[in-house]
């Protein structure tokens, strides 16, 4: 609407003005980037401390530039979520890991489960729940297979109208994770009404373990916690074996890093995944 955008410049100051004709800007170009197929996801390996088996992977967005640079997701997800293009991205994001899905479970992987990172605004429409399940009907997918990552900062924008999403999309057979746990301001009230099988401790709170004392008391009590809500519980950003080795005496369900595997191409995953375990 240019006439808005007109008046839009004119009250703010210069910084903000660059900032926002950056925004826009890099708006076009990810609109370009749909058209043109840029994107493309990596898969990273969630480990089962029980087997040491994987059993889920999380589907990153990447996208790869004309020139061949690739451009993470920190840099390109919170511009596209000022706008509907994130609902763009994140319909072909599971359109995406519907077509990759069979091939992992002929490769050996028949109960994977896929996770994927969903956006605040995707989370507002009462429409979501039959959209994602039309996608997953059409390409064969049971929903059961796939993971919906939301953060408590999605949940809350609008509770209201996201529980009853939440609560749509498990009764049609999708399974929810609560992210980034523990960053968030209402953790604890949360847990109690969301309809969700897992919860993901920050990797903010893994950095700290072995050696903070604090890190490690907040990363025993939300295993205890999850385990005692008979939910799930995923450690990210594993990196280190004296990491892993507390996480098991913990009894931690599952675990996500560097060390159990980096994100990595379809192609990649498939040739190493008779290798890949917790470390
Ligand atoms: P996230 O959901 O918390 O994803 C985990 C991030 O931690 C990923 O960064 C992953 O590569 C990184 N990571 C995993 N293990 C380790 C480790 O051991 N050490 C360290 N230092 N990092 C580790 P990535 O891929 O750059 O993604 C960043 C964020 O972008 C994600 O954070 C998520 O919020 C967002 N994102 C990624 N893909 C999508 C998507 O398809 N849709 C939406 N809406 N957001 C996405
Ligand atoms: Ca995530
Ligand atoms: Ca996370
Ligand atoms: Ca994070």
């Amino acid at each position: 609407n240019g006439r808005n955008l007109v008046s839009y410049f004119c009250n703010e100051s210069d910084t903000q003005q660059r900032v926002v004709a950056a925004q826009l800007l890099m708006l076009s170009a990810l609109q370009d980037a749909l058209q043109r197929n840029e994107f493309f996801v990596e898969y990273q390996p969630i480990c089962d401390l029980q087997n040491d088996k994987v059993v889920g992977l999380e589907a990153l967005i990447r996208w790869r530039k004309a020139d061949g640079s690739i451009v993470p997701p920190d840099q390109f997800i919170p511009v596209a979520e000022q706008s509907r293009l994130i609902v763009y991205i994140g319909r072909w994001v599971i359109e995406q890991v519907c077509r990759d899905l069979p091939r992992l479970q002929a490769a050996g992987l028949p109960d994977i489960q896929v996770h994927v990172n969903m956006a605040a605004p995707e989370f507002l429409d009462d429409d979501l729940p039959r959209e994602l399940m039309a996608i997953v009907e059409a390409a064969g997918v049971d929903p059961a297979r796939i993971c919906l990552e939301l953060t408590e900062g999605v949940i809350m924008r609008r509770i209201e109208k996201t529980l009853p999403i939440m609560q749509e999309l498990v009764r049609l057979g999708f399974e929810i994770s609560l992210d980034d746990f523990g960053m968030g301001y209402s953790s604890l009230s949360l847990l109690k009404t969301l309809p969700i099988s897992s919860i993901k401790i920050d990797r903010v709170f893994l950095q700290g373990v072995p050696h903070n004392r604090n890190d490690c008391a907040i990363v025993r009590t939300i295993i205890d916690l999850g385990l005692n809500m008979q939910l799930r519980i995923i450690a990210e950003g594993v990196e280190s074996a004296a990491q892993l080795g507390f996480l098991r005496q913990f009894d931690c369900t599952q675990v996500q890093g560097y060390l159990s595997g980096r994100p990595m191409e379809l192609h990649s995953l498939l040739a190493q995944h008779g290798e890949l375990s917790a470390n």
